[in-house]
């Protein structure tokens, strides 16, 4: 019979058993990974040196250390002078590979490596900012190349954020110029310059938040991983000389502490990261808001200009302007395409005897007044302008002669019927309105004018107040 303690004894000597068998394919283990890692280092330090060789042949940085690592690898140096110049080599690769359009690109094996080389957090704003400004220089014209070519050499030579934050400036300044001095189309202009700016402001929020924050994760993951090594070094020589199991025991729960201490550190090092990055990421938010704010204050004040610029000021209507571009417009889509449309010339009839006989601004009343009666009896594509004095057109994309001179008819109606109240006298204005439309055979938009005109001479002549098409 054995006793309850030689039991423990024996499931102690079983336990005491396991652990070393646990311990002795641990370190078996532990040699071959070691043999594996001895053999792949020492196949890279015969076989890099021969490619490297091969390829680095210039006087470059690149090159000189690119030898510099193959001199390394042969004699065998230490893991510190390789990453010494590894990091030399990066620097090279950053100093050498950022290739600015137009500049001269290098060729050779190590060009695509170089140029999936991470690039600095400035070489990555330099790049983006490089987009940008050739997105502009390919879309504004020359007046703005001298300073899209200061901004370009800026960009070159930027070495911090306090530089970006300039170039930036200047692009934005350079933006605020364009659209008060383009007399281009407003539309289009804004919706370029809004597509430029959303571009800056994505480059700036990602690039900023990203590199914060994998940066200082970097740091924390690196200060961790040594703890780590160190700890795992400690363990393994501990494996070695410990000499009985409970010393082992007592060794190992004292470095998985250690271990355990330096992973709580990391953690909340890591999240106090991810609440600097978010605060700095919502700063930035709130700076470009602001930027947002002031350049869709300026494409509101290029819209107010470009209506301004196509108004009339006493009717509210199109002006000549506004006419001039629309019927170009449409005649080069009739050439084009095929696509006809309708020219209506209004003429108010006896236009000057309702000034000389109720004065100038009973005039102007009436004319306002026509404008605002015919403006609801067309369709959102017409264009209604005033074309001068008491002339107005009305230009209808995709309508026959027959659409036109129903509207046409339909607009001289409802003037007729309009009634002023000046003292005791009943004001009454009529029209005269000449309809044509685009003709194939007709070289410009002057034609249609004409037979527009030629038109309305004929109401005249028959008595006015009548719609003649020809
Ligand atoms: P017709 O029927 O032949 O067209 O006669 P009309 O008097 O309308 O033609 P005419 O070309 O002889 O005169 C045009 C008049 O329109 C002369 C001008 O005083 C008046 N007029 C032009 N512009 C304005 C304006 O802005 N306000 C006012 N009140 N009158 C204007
Ligand atoms: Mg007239
Ligand atoms: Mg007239």
């Amino acid at each position: 019979m054995s006793s309850p303690t030689d039991e423990r004894i024996s499931a102690l000597q079983e336990q005491v058993k396991k652990l070393q068998s646990q311990k002795d394919s641990l370190l078996k283990e532990l040699d071959t990974v070691e043999e594996r890692f001895e053999k792949m280092n020492q196949m890279y330090r015969k076989s890099f040196p021969v490619i490297i060789d091969t390829v680095a042949t210039g006087e470059d940085l690149f090159s000189i250390t690119c030898k510099d690592l193959s001199q390394a690898l042969k004699k065998g140096e230490s893991e510190g002078r390789i990453a010494y110049i590894l990091e030399q080599l990066k620097t090279a690769v950053l100093k050498e590979g950022f290739i600015l359009p137009g500049s001269k690109q290098k060729k050779g094996l190590f060009s695509a490596f170089k140029k999936g080389f991470p690039l600095s957090f400035i070489d990555e704003y330099k790049l983006s900012y490089h987009d940008v400004v050739n997105n502009l220089r390919s879309n504004l014209d020359e007046k703005y190349t001298g300073k899209l070519d200061n901004i370009t050499a800026r960009i070159k030579t930027a070495e911090d954020t306090a530089d970006i934050s300039e170039i930036r400036e200047s692009v934005f300044s350079l933006i605020f110029v364009y659209i008060s001095d383009t007399n281009q189309d407003r539309g289009k202009v804004n919706a370029f310059v809004q597509e430029v700016v959303g571009k800056i402001l994505d480059i700036e929020s990602n690039l900023s938040a990203s590199y914060q924050q994998a940066d200082s994760m970097f740091q924390t993951n690196d200060r961790f991983e040594s703890v780590l090594d160190a700890e795992m070094k400690r363990l393994k020589q501990t494996s070695d000389v410990a000499s009985s199991l409970d010393m082992l025991k007592i060794e190992v729960s004292e470095r998985l502490v250690s271990i355990e201490n330096a992973l709580q550190k990391k953690q909340s090092k890591d999240k106090a990261i991810r609440d600097v990055a978010e605060k700095s990421r919502q700063s930035f938010k709130s700076g470009f808001a602001k930027l947002k704010q002031e350049l869709d204050e300026a494409t509101r004040y290029s819209e107010e200009l470009e209506k301004k610029l196509n108004q009339d000021q006493l009717t509210g209507a199109f002006n000549r302007r506004a006419y001039d571009k629309k019927i170009e417009d449409e005649m080069e889509r009739f050439s084009r395409y095929g696509t006809g449309f309708s020219l209506l010339l209004i003429d108010a009839d006896k236009f000057k005897l309702i000034n000389d006989q109720y004065g100038h601004a009973i005039g102007d009343k009436c004319l306002q007044e026509i404008i605002k009666r015919t403006l609801p009896l067309l369709r959102k594509n017409d264009m209604l302008a005033r074309y001068g004095g008491e002339e107005f057109v009305v230009i209808m994309p995709e309508t026959d002669l027959n659409g036109g001179k129903e509207v046409a008819e339909k607009i001289r109606q409802t003037i007729e019927k309009i009634e002023f109240l000046y003292k005791k006298d009943k004001v009454k204005v009529t029209v005269s309105v000449g309809v044509s439309q685009a003709r194939e055979g007709d070289k410009n938009h002057l034609q249609i004018f004409e037979r527009a005109d030629i038109a309305v001479y004929q109401a005249k002549a028959k008595g006015r107040n009548q719609v003649i098409v020809n």
